[in-house]
């Protein structure tokens, strides 16, 4: 089954570069100012198929990796990009059939990864009209199955018991640390992403006079290079900051 299908979700790439994210149906068309696409094109060709518009436009159609889906999917909230999402992997030790709490969700690129690496998430979102776009987008993805999203305010607490990982992305996870301590299940990991390290350290000093440790913070430096020829360098631009991972793994209580 190598071949595009109605209803898939492809990646569109020009020559520039350029990338759009369609979602196949018999009879529909791609338009942009290099010209249209059919749909009826695509469908039925393999994966990575080139195509040229109307226009003579040449376009790349492929199915997207969880990466190219995440920076091209439709967005609520910012998403955690690439490079921090294969860390945090790492860090939390997702594996399959891990029952992982998640908050806030956001868009749902965190969860995506997640489910991609086969846990099993529960996540607690604040804002409805976000939950609904990371269903969606997981959805998108035919990831749902193993996926639960509730519209509340994960501050007050986190229903869920027994769970082997608590992954975090809000603006003060020090306020999940007692109820990631109730949650979790003993050798349980908690990760958290901040952009600040003032919010950094504020959630190391809370982990230090809490049941967790082992403590870590880490940030992720990625540099692309430019290699064209026999110009081969450092791309002149990077992304310096992007945000600081923190984890922890809940210990026995001490008596
Ligand atoms: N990790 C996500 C992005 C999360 S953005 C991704 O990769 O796509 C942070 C989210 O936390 C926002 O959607 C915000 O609405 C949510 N949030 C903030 N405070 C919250 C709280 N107390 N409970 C639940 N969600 C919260």
């Amino acid at each position: 089954m190598n071949e595009l299908a109605p209803n898939e979700v492809v990646l569109l790439v020009d020559a520039r570069g350029r990338r759009h994210l369609v979602r196949l149906r018999v009879g529909g068309s791609f338009h942009s100012h290099s010209g249209i696409v059919e749909h009826d094109q695509l469908i039925g060709r393999p994966d990575g198929a080139v195509v040229r518009s109307a226009g003579g436009a040449r376009y790349v159609a492929l199915r997207p990796t969880l990466a190219e889906f995440v920076l091209e999917m439709p967005r609520g909230a910012q998403v955690i990009y690439p490079k921090d999402l294969g860390a945090i992997l790492m860090l939390a030790d997702v594996y399959p059939g891990a029952r992982v709490f998640e908050a806030g969700v956001g868009s749902g690129a965190l969860s995506l990864t997640m489910l991609r690496a086969g846990a099993e998430v529960v996540g607690y979102e604040l804002r409805p009209e976000f939950a609904a776009v990371a269903t969606a987008n997981v959805t998108a993805m035919g990831l749902e199955q193993r996926y639960r999203v509730e519209g509340r305010d994960a501050y007050l607490g986190i229903e869920e018991r027994s769970l082997d990982r608590v992954v975090l992305d809000l603006p003060e996870p020090w306020r999940m640390v007692s109820h990631a301590e109730q949650a979790l299940r003993a050798g349980g990991v908690l990760v958290a992403y901040l952009p600040t390290i003032n919010q950094t350290a504020e959630l190391r000093q809370a982990l230090s006079v809490s049941s967790f440790g082992l403590a870590e913070t880490v940030e992720v430096l990625e540099r692309r290079w430019h290699i064209e020829g026999r110009s081969v360098r450092p791309d002149h631009r990077m992304v310096a900051h992007t945000g600081f991972l923190t984890r922890a793994r809940l210990l026995e209580k001490e008596r």
